[in-house]
């Protein structure tokens, strides 16, 4: 899997042209701060290979999905959201210009840590 988007954003961040701080990264996912915290904890799991959203997601992407949501808790807890029950953290795919999408390359939103939160 590759990024080959050349003007997408998380495109050049999966290709290392733009700098983020990452918290995972293996042959196919990247995991980074979002630049712009809503939460405490709030960090950006994308696939490396380009997506424009869950809306263009078919059963071939099951896999890679699967691996991303179960490893978020995981992340999570790495970042410094307490564990469930008492802690946990909100798991966010925004879609489309009603769902909120403002980058077009698939990103999960990834938030947690002690309230109150910016947003959401
Ligand atoms: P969305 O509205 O779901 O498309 O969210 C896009 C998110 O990407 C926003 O929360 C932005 O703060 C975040 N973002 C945009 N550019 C960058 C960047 N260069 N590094 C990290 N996060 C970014
Ligand atoms: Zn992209």
């Amino acid at each position: 899997m590759s990024a080959d988007h050349p003007d997408c954003m998380f495109c050049k961040i999966a290709r290392g042209d733009i700098p983020a701080h990452k918290v995972y990264e293996d042959e196919e996912i990247l995991a980074f701060h979002d630049i712009h915290p809503w939460a405490p904890v709030h960090f950006l799991m994308v696939p490396k290979a380009h997506v424009d959203s869950l809306a263009q997601v078919d059963a071939s992407h099951a896999p890679l999905l699967g691996k991303m949501l179960a490893l978020a808790p995981q992340l999570a807890l790495q970042e410094g959201c307490r564990p469930y029950p008492e802690g946990g953290h909100r798991v966010v795919i925004n879609t489309g210009r009603e769902g909120g999408q403002e980058v077009h390359h698939l990103h999960i939103h990834v938030m947690g840590g002690p309230r109150p939160w910016l947003k959401g």
